[in-house]
């Protein structure tokens, strides 16, 4: 008797759970948010390290133009040592000795690599509306963390931050450009048009997914490295939202399931 009850009964949730899939689709099949100034606080980091930097070439000269230099070794080391704390400081010592001429001496090279392990220990913490969002879209989505730097350091920051439990992938990469997306998601035969990129780089998160036909959404970050900010010419339109902070992000999403069902 309890069998024949449960035939209808499961026969009537399977239409109405097909119904319920054909009245809102899911738009995504993968959503990736990037990490640093978009989950948590990044920047902040590198300009206290720039400042004790600073503090310590004070006393080998007036310190004009010296973040100048430091911003040019910076940039030109990133193809060498790629993004992160590590290569951070490895630039900043460099500015070092060229800034003084080989005078700079061990004590404050060694107060330079104290400052990276600094910078590697620090607490990160979650920016406004981030725990709630991401353990709210885990439940319907599929998530990535995706972020470049240094494995060691970022794997740390994930275990550190408690939100590795909502993300099914964790990708650290080099670079973000359109064919490293373009790869990941080959490998997880997942379409660019049902993929959304979240974060606060337009030239990292937004342009690249943009360009190989994902979604994209930014969030603007006060502090985020000019390095990785883009020409005003180049702002996309489709495909494409901007927004405050993380809160905003479920409502967003759900407007753009909307859409996607009476398209
Ligand atoms: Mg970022």
């Amino acid at each position: 008797m309890a069998v024949a009850q449960s035939v209808p009964r499961m026969r009537r949730m399977a239409v109405l759970s097909a119904r319920k899939r054909k009245v809102t689709p899911l738009p995504f099949d993968l959503i990736a948010f990037d990490a640093d100034d978009t989950l948590w606080d990044n920047e902040p980091l590198y300009h206290m390290g720039r400042e004790r930097f600073s503090q310590l070439m004070a006393k080998y000269g007036p310190l004009e133009d010296l973040d100048k230099l430091a911003d040019r070794i910076e940039i030109e080391n990133l193809k060498y040592y790629g993004y992160g704390a590590v290569s951070f400081v490895i630039s900043l010592i460099e500015s070092a000795i060229k800034w003084t001429n080989g005078r700079v001496a061990a004590e404050d090279i060694q107060g330079l690599i104290d400052l990276s392990r600094e910078m590697i220990e620090a607490d990160m913490p979650l920016l406004e509306g981030v725990e709630e969002t991401v353990s709210g879209l885990a439940d319907e989505y599929p998530l990535m963390l995706m972020t470049k730097g240094d494995l060691l350091h970022q794997q740390m920051k994930v275990d550190r931050s408690g939100l590795a439990p909502f993300f099914r992938y964790v990708e650290v990469v080099s670079e973000k450009t359109p064919d490293t997306y373009a790869a990941i998601l080959a490998r997880l035969d997942v379409e660019p048009a049902r993929f959304l990129m979240v974060g606060n780089s337009m030239r990292s998160d937004i342009l690249p997914v943009l360009e190989i036909g994902g979604w994209a959404i930014h969030i603007p970050n006060d502090l985020t490295w000019a390095h990785e900010a883009v020409e005003p010419g180049e702002m996309p339109s489709e495909r494409f939202f901007e927004v405050d902070n993380m809160a905003f992000l479920p409502g967003l999403i759900a407007q753009v399931a909307g859409e996607d069902r009476s398209s």
